[in-house]
């Protein structure tokens, strides 16, 4: 029992931290986001509704400056003020938005955004039980090869999430006649930003993989549904 008690705390920590995550997160975008009104992009998320057999598709703004769009824990789809103010510019365009969208919309239906509060307490409580365990193999090492090992497979869960998000957004720009290219384009002009930005990119992209190689993947699936961009 008492070699068991350190698995046992990770585990209720873990549960503990879940439960204040979603609370944190949910409390923090009741505060700060109002529905989206926007007629343009209401066409757009009317013909992907159209396309998912739903009523209609709900959005938010987030009320914060960073460009990025969110999926929460109980599946609402937000897009921050900054991102929106970009399409408000002509930055960025109203098919380019819907992109988005639909990329949060695929980490909802593929239960990404709760599984993702899960992964993140879990983490949190795999670090510290992996490292309590190697630090008494590996004195003064373990700690670090702990954080190392739950930091990988972190990174290999989100990147696995993110093509798997984009290959819905492509099905589903494709299904609601938006079509494939916007996808790509805002990827281009993510990027872009960042160069002009000295190097700093918008958080939209920092959490996702290389822009290169969701291209590439999207262009991959193109090709394999035969549909045209
Ligand atoms: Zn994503």
């Amino acid at each position: 029992m008492l070699k068991l008690t350190p698995i046992l705390l990770a585990v209720l920590y873990a549960l503990a931290m879940y439960r204040f995550s979603v609370w944190r997160t949910t409390k923090e975008l009741d505060a700060k986001s109002t529905e989206l009104a926007d007629a343009t992009l209401k066409k757009l998320t009317d013909r992907m509704a159209k396309a998912l057999d739903l009523p209609r598709i709900k959005v938010h703004i987030y009320e914060i400056d960073p460009v990025n769009g969110l999926a929460a824990p109980d599946g609402r789809i937000f897009i921050t003020r900054g991102f929106y103010q970009k399409y408000r510019d002509g930055a960025v365009t109203a098919e380019e938005i819907s992109s988005v969208i639909a990329h949060e919309l695929g980490h909802v239906a593929l239960g990404h955004s709760r599984r993702r509060m899960i992964d993140f307490s879990g983490q949190n409580a795999m670090r510290v039980a992996l490292g309590a365990f190697l630090s008494r193999i590996l004195p003064g090492i373990g700690i670090y090869i702990a954080n190392m090992l739950t930091t990988l497979l972190a990174a290999r869960l989100s990147r696995q999430d993110e093509y798997e998000a984009d290959e819905y957004a492509s099905a589903l720009l494709a299904k609601a006649g938006i079509g494939t290219a916007a996808q790509k384009s805002l990827f281009e002009k993510l990027e872009a930003l960042t160069a002009s930005h000295g190097g700093t990119a918008p958080a939209w992209l920092m959490s996702h993989p290389k822009t290169k190689e969701r291209i590439r993947a999207i262009e991959a699936l193109e090709a394999k549904w035969g549909v045209a961009p």
